[in-house]
């Protein structure tokens, strides 16, 4: 697919590029929506209008993970960083506290929200080594008593991403998979909560997706306030107040195209092919580029690298700008370059990176 006069191909980390066909969908039809006079951004989220938008998003999410009755699918608001806070005040107590493995910075975030309460724990850390690697399960120390183990499946920020499901021992497994959600099939069903603020891959900011077990969301302890209690979100079929409904509309034409594509097999086939391409540049530049991931826990949707000084670093992001390949700076905290390539990044984008990476080594290794 060629490049849309006037747009870039965009590799920033969230907000995050957007598939260019559902962008000209939600364009056409936002004056009137659906024959109904009105944008989708003025109707009552009780009409009935809305009520169909709502429940198609819900079932395509649930369809694409392969979930049945079980679980919900829920529409919260606050981004995943507000999940940090309701996951232990929702679920952790004392006696028995949140289990935590920490494999990058909101990984790290999300324990340091249950530590703030005093209900959390850790399980597995690669910090001291620099965060190159997810914990592989031999690392895992389970605690049996905990209330939940939770993972953060792709860390946006070192480029690492989980490829097991990790074994709890029965003990609920949680998952934040912001910046991986609806990427690559997962076995699911071993999970009892997942969310995910859909910035990244799925729509744009403003609605945080969970998905999670009905008898789990049941759970929240009635001394909290409504709106931080996820058996609100359960009951009210998140109406409980208003809904970002404009967000909520996009994640549904987001799910619909994937579903469209083929689903989540197809979507991971031409993610690997894409991660392939800039690992592979990496791979044979004779150490000019330096992967900060270790190869088993190499992330598909964001691929992090170092140059040999931060000049050419510098130099590097300018010139890939120039060729409109954009928003490859790294995060500061690891520095370099960071390139992701979500679900909406067209293989034609990742060939044209790959292709100036080797390019701008030959002119300045
Ligand atoms: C971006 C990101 C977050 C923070 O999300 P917000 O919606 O901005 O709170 C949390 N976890 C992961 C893995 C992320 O990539």
């Amino acid at each position: 697919m060629p490049l849309e006069a006037d747009r870039v191909y965009n590799f920033n980390p969230g907000p995050g590029t957007m598939p260019v066909d559902v962008l000209k969908e939600v364009q056409a039809e936002f004056l009137n929506f659906n024959g109904s006079g009105e944008s989708i951004v003025e109707i009552s989220h009780r009409a009935p209008q809305y009520a169909a938008v709502h429940a198609q998003a819900k079932a395509d999410i649930k369809e694409l993970m392969g979930l049945g009755d079980d679980y919900e699918v829920l529409f919260m608001t606050g981004g995943a960083s507000t999940q940090f806070a309701l996951l232990p005040l929702n679920f952790a107590t004392k006696e028995h506290p949140g289990s935590y493995v920490l494999s990058g910075s909101f990984a790290e975030k999300c324990y340091k929200e249950g530590q703030h309460l005093g209900l959390a724990e850790i399980v597995a850390s690669s910090k001291e080594t620099g965060y190159h690697h997810v914990p592989q399960q031999d690392e895992l120390k389970i605690d049996p008593n905990a209330a939940y183990v939770h993972v953060c499946y792709n860390n946006t920020i070192y480029g690492t991403e989980y490829h097991y499901v990790p074994d709890t021992k029965g003990v609920p497994l949680f998952a934040d998979m912001s910046s991986d959600m609806l990427s690559r099939p997962v076995d699911f069903k071993k999970f009892d909560f997942i969310y995910a603020g859909v910035q990244k891959n799925l729509g744009p900011a403003g609605v945080t997706l969970v998905i999670a077990k009905k008898a789990l969301l049941e759970k929240s302890p009635e001394s909290l306030p409504t709106m931080f209690r996820y058996n609100t979100f359960l009951k009210k079929d998140s109406l409980y107040n208003t809904p970002p409904a404009f967000c909520i509309y996009f994640v549904g034409k987001v799910a619909a195209w994937l579903r469209k594509q083929g689903g989540l097999k197809v979507m991971a086939e031409r993610n690997q092919k894409k991660a392939a391409l800039l690992y592979a540049a990496i791979d044979n530049s004779n150490g000019f580029y330096r992967g900060h991931a270790d190869k088993e826990s190499r992330s598909f949707m964001n691929v992090t690298f170092r140059l040999p000084s931060e000049e050419l670093e510098k130099k590097f992001v300018a010139e890939a700008a120039e060729q409109k390949l954009c928003g490859v700076k790294g995060h500061r905290s690891v520095g370099g370059m960071r390139a992701s390539i979500y679900n909406a990044m067209p293989y034609e984008g990742v060939e044209l990176l790959a292709d100036f990476m080797e390019k701008f080594r030959k002119a300045n290794a």
